[in-house]
C-alpha cells in the first residue's frame, strides 16, 4: 500500500467529521463475514475499507463470525476465512469475535424488551406472517399475538429457548409499527426456533438471532464506532438504530457503500457453492473462481488485489467492474517482481546440424529486466532444443518474423540460427525443424544482419516436464447474473491443460505458489501441494496482452 495522500471519499469523509465532532473519540471498525462459504473479491474490497479505515486514523480493526445460522455454516469456512484474511495483509491481533459470543446477552436484552412492551412471542406461521406483512405500496396487519401480555411473552419465550416449541412454530418479534412505510420496521423477526447444532455453541440454543438483531448489539458492545456495510442494509438503518435506542447502549453509526460487480463470474455466495457443489469447478480455491483462495492459487498476489480495491474505491453507485482492472492489476505488480523463465507450452523439436553432438553452453540469461537485483541465471544450451510449435511456419504467413525455411530468427540469449529444412511424420506434420547456427552470433548478436524475431527455446535434455494450465474466464458473458440459470452460460474454454511442456531447469524443484513469467508468455504460479505428486503444475495468471491498457486507450 502507498504512502500517497488518499483521494477522499464519503467514508472517509464521515469518519472524519466524527471525530471533529468528538462523536467518537477513535476509530473501530469490523469485518462481519458470515462463515457459510469463501472469501471472494468482493469481500476483499470489503476488507479493504473496514481494516483501511482502522490503519488511517490509528484505530482497530475486528474480524467478527455472524455465525447465527447453524444451518448453513461450518468451521471448514472459519478457517479459510482467517487464512484469507491474513493473507490479504490485514490483521485483526486479539480482536477475533463471534456473534455467537454474545448470545446470552443478546437474549436478556431480548428480555428487557420484552419487559418494555417492545417485543412479543408470535404464533403465525412464516407464510402467515408474509401475508400479513403487507407489501411497498399496502400496510402490513397486524398479528393477532401482537397484545399478548408482558408475563405471557415472558413465559413463552423462555419455553422457547428451552426447546418447548418446534421449529418455526414461534418466532420472537420486535413491536414496532405494521404500517411502517419501511417494511424492515414491520414488526421485524428477532429470534426464530431452529434445533440445529452449532459449531460453536453445540445444543445450548435453539433459538438463533436473526442478522439485525444480532448485528448492531454486537457492533455496540465491542465499541465499534462505524459499523461500514454494503447497500442492501440501507433500509435496515432504521431498524439497526431503533434497537440500540431503545436499549439505550452505545451506538455505533452505520454507513453504506455500493458492493463490488465483477464482469465474467458472479459473487453470490449460493451461486459460487452451487459451482463447488456440482463439481463445475475443481472446488472453492479453483484458480478460475472469485474467491481469494481461487485468485491466490491462480497466482494472484495480495497486493495486485489491494491495488485493485483502492483503484475501484468507494461508491454509493451500483457499478460493474471489468475483470480486465483485475488482470490489469495482478500483470503491473508481477511485472515488477515476477522472474523470468524460459518454458515451453507445445514443443518442437530444433536440431542445430552445426553444433556439436556433446557440446553444452551455459548462458546467462536475465531474470528481470525491471529489477537489476534480481541478476542472472545460467541456461544450458545444446544441439537438440524444444521450440514453441507456433514459432514455426510453412510457408510463413506474411509479416512473421519468426521461423520458417530459409529464414533465420533469434533464440533469446543464444545464437542466430537459420532453418534449413524440416522432418515431417507419416501425416505431413513437422515433428522437427533443422538449423545451422552461427557461432559468432553469441548472446543474439546478428552481426549487422536483419533479424527481427527474437523466439525462446529449451536445451531437449535438460528441461523439466510439466503441465501448464491456462485459464480464462469462468462465464462467457459480461453478467451472467442475470441470465436464470448461470451454468447455461459456463465458459466451455475456461480451462486449457496441455501436458507435455518443457520448462528450463532452474525451475525443477518451484515451491508451489512461486510466480514467474514465461517469457513472450505470460505469468504462471506453481500449483498447490496437491498436485505436486503429479509433477510441476503451472496455472497462467494472466497472459502478456494488457487489454486493460487498451480499453483505457480507446477511451482517452
Ligand atoms: P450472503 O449473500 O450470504 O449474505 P455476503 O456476500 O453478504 O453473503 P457476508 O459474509 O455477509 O457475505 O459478507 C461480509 C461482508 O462483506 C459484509 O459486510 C458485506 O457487506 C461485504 N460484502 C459482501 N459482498 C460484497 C461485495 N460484492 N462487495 C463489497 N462488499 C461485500
Ligand atoms: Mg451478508
Amino acid at each position: 500500500m502507498s504512502d500517497a495522500p488518499k483521494p477522499s471519499n464519503f467514508i472517509r469523509d464521515a469518519v472524519i467529521e466524527d471525530l471533529q465532532t468528538r462523536r467518537f473519540k477513535g476509530v473501530v471498525t469490523r469485518f462481519p463475514p458470515e462463515p457459510n462459504g469463501y472469501l471472494h473479491i468482493g469481500h476483499a474490497q470489503a476488507i479493504s475499507i473496514d481494516f483501511g479505515a482502522a490503519r488511517e486514523f490509528g484505530g482497530r480493526c475486528h474480524l467478527r463470525f455472524d455465525d447465527t445460522n447453524p444451518a448453513k455454516e461450518s468451521q471448514e469456512y472459519v478457517d479459510a476465512i482467517m487464512r484469507d484474511v491474513r493473507w490479504l495483509g490485514f490483521d485483526w491481533g486479539e480482536h477475533l469475535y463471534h456473534a455467537s459470543d454474545y448470545f446470552e446477552q443478546l437474549y436478556e436484552w431480548a428480555v428487557q424488551l420484552i419487559k418494555m412492551g417492545k417485543a412479543y412471542v408470535d404464533d403465525l406461521t412464516a407464510d402467515q406472517m408474509s401475508e400479513y406483512r403487507g407489501t411497498l405500496t399496502e400496510p402490513g396487519r397486524e398479528s393477532p399475538y401482537r397484545n399478548r401480555s408482558v408475563a405471557e411473552n415472558l413465559g413463552l419465550f423462555e419455553r422457547m429457548r428451552h426447546g418447548e416449541f418446534e421449529d418455526g412454530s414461534k418466532t420472537l418479534r420486535a413491536k414496532i409499527d405494521m404500517s411502517s412505510g419501511n417494511i424492515n420496521l414491520r414488526d421485524p423477526v428477532m429470534y426464530r426456533i431452529r434445533k440445529a447444532t452449532h459449531q460453536r455453541t453445540g445444543d445450548t440454543w435453539c433459538i438463533y438471532p436473526m442478522y439485525d438483531w444480532a448485528h448492531g448489539q454486537s457492533d455496540s458492545i465491542e465499541g465499534v464506532t462505524h459499523s461500514i456495510c454494503t447497500l442492501e442494509y440501507e433500509d435496515h438503518r432504521p431498524l439497526y438504530d431503533w434497537y440500540l435506542e431503545q436499549l439505550a447502549i452505545h451506538h455505533p453509526r452505520q454507513i453504506e457503500f455500493a458492493r463490488l460487480n465483477l464482469s465474467h463470474t458472479v459473487m453470490s455466495k449460493r451461486k459460487l457453492l452451487t459451482l463447488v457443489e456440482e463439481g463445475l469447478v475443481s472446488g472453492w480455491d479453483d484458480p478460475r473462481m472469485p474467491t481469494l483462495a481461487g485468485l491466490r492459487r491462480r497466482g494472484y498476489t495480495p497486493e495486485a488485489i489491494r491495488d485493485f480495491c483502492e483503484r475501484v474505491g468507494v461508491t454509493k453507485a451500483a457499478n460493474l467492474r471489468d475483470i480486465a482492472l483485475l488482470e490489469h492489476c495482478v500483470r503491473e505488480d508481477l511485472n515488477r517482481r515476477a522472474l523470468r523463465r524460459m518454458a515451453v507450452l507445445r514443443p518442437l523439436r530444433l536440431v542445430i546440424e552445426n553444433y556439436p553432438e556433446e557440446r553444452v553452453e551455459e548462458l546467462d540469461a536475465v531474470n528481470n529486466p525491471e529489477d537489476a537485483r534480481a541478476g542472472t541465471r545460467k541456461v544450458p544450451f545444446s544441439r537438440v532444443l524444444y521450440i514453441e510449435q507456433d514459432d514455426f511456419r510453412d510457408p510463413p504467413p506474411p509479416k512473421y518474423f519468426r521461423l520458417s525455411p530459409g529464414a533465420e530468427v533469434r533464440l533469446r540469449y543464444a545464437y542466430v540460427v537459420k532453418c534449413t529444412g524440416v522432418v515431417k511424420g507419416l501425416g505431413g506434420e513437422v515433428t522437427e525443424v533443422r538449423c545451422t547456427y552461427d557461432p559468432a552470433s553469441r548472446g543474439g548478436d546478428s552481426r549487422g544482419r536483419k533479424v527481427k524475431g527474437t523466439i525462446h527455446w529449451v536445451s531437449a535434455s535438460h528441461a523439466v516436464p510439466a503441465e501448464v494450465r491456462l485459464y480464462d474466464n469462468l462465464f462467457s458473458v459480461p453478467k451472467p447474473d442475470e441470465v436464470e440459470d448461470v451454468k447455461t452460460v459456463l465458459n466451455p474454454r475456461s480451462l486449457e491443460t496441455l501436458t507435455g511442456c518443457r520448462v528450463e531447469p532452474s525451475l525443477a524443484g518451484a515451491a508451489p505458489e512461486s510466480r514467474y513469467q514465461f517469457e513472450r508468455q505470460g505469468y504462471f504460479c506453481v500449483d498447490g501441494p496437491d498436485s505436486l505428486p503429479a509433477g510441476l503444475v503451472f496455472n497462467r495468471t494472466v497472459g502478456l496482452r494488457d487489454t486493460w491498457a487498451k480499453i483505457e486507450a480507446a477511451r482517452a
